[in-house]
């Protein structure tokens, strides 16, 4: 078993590293606050003082963090310090360019790196069945697999460095749109006097069926439990949604791609974060699409 060290223990990192010590990894955890490094200790990691000591001396590191630049500082604290070889595995959702910028000064340095995006929310961070997406090189890769498959049901080579961000990303495009094409279509269905129940087992068998609908039903009562059935709570956060177009939309950018549902699904998440549903599950945008529906 190998010993990992592993910063950022929130919602996601803090399932994660406890799956790894379950799995027989010795863990060395930090984060910034101490109630995340509690529940680690309570869950069998050792802690570290610092990001640069649980870096020291480890086959491993692993980070879970908000957004690029919080990788890009860690990574530069600990560029300095860590022994040449280890591996880096960066599985927070941040923007392409920084994660090949990561990747290129760690190769510089004698470092592997990958990119390693999950998708599932706080439930399978718990559980341990994340799919993740890697980007690295095929050795970087297969170093990573066996790692990241205790933490997960699937651990996928998307490509070169910066690839498992770029599919996280597309994915979500494709996601937001659906979601919110769904809301709409089962918002009319109601206003036009159709039954939801019946509604869905003619849509969920047709061709408007979708993950949105025939496994996260926006409407409570509705198809499988899903957040919709708890009050939109406990599902993936329409404000980590919005994280995740807004990187979408800059990839875009920078690469002359056409994305004009995407950019209404940003503009339609940042109107629903704005009007107090940045916390909500991002399919109780049903509500603020349709004034008269839960959400
Ligand atoms: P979070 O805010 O709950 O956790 C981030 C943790 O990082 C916090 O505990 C914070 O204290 C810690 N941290 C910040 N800067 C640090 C530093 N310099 N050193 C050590 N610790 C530091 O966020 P989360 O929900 O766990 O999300 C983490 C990443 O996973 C994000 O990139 C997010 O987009 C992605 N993600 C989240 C979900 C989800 O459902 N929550 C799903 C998929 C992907």
């Amino acid at each position: 078993m190998a010993k990992i060290g592993f910063i950022g223990l929130g919602n996601m990192g803090g399932g994660m590293a406890l799956n790894l010590a379950k799995a027989g990894h010795d863990v060395v955890a930090f984060d910034l606050a101490e109630a995340a490094l509690a529940r680690a200790k309570d869950g069998g990691c050792r802690i570290a003082g610092s990001a640069v000591d649980a870096g020291k001396d480890v086959e491993a590191i692993i980070t879970m963090l908000p957004a690029g630049k919080h990788v890009a500082g860690v990574y530069e604290e600990l560029f300095g310090v860590i022994a040449p070889g280890t591996l880096l595995i960066d599985c927070s959702t941040i923007d392409v360019a920084t994660a090949r910028a990561n990747a290129e000064k760690a190769a510089a340095l004698g470092f592997e790196a990958v990119d390693a995006p999950v998708s599932g929310g706080i439930a399978a961070a718990n559980g341990g069945t994340l799919t993740f997406m890697v980007g690295g090189t095929d050795g970087a890769f297969a170093k990573a697999e066996p790692i990241l498959a205790k933490m997960g049901k699937a651990v996928i080579h998307a490509g070169a460095s910066g690839a498992g961000q770029s599919a996280k990303i597309c994915n979500n495009l494709i996601l937001a749109s659906q979601m919110i094409g769904t809301c709409e279509g089962l918002a009319l269905a109601v206003r036009l006097g159709l039954d939801p129940q019946t509604f869905f087992d003619i849509a969920s068998k047709a061709t408007g069926q979708s993950w949105s609908l025939n496994s996260y039903c926006p409407l409570p009562g509705v198809g499988p439990e899903s957040p919709a059935d708890r009050g939109y709570e406990g599902g993936f956060a329409a404000g980590l949604m919005l994280k995740d177009l807004k990187l979408a939309l800059a990839a875009a950018h920078g690469v002359d791609a056409a994305v004009p549902m995407g950019s209404a699904a940003e503009s339609l998440y940042q109107a629903f974060a704005n009007s107090g549903g940045g916390g909500k599950d991002f399919s109780a945008i049903i509500g603020f699409l349709d004034g008269k529906l839960p959400g």
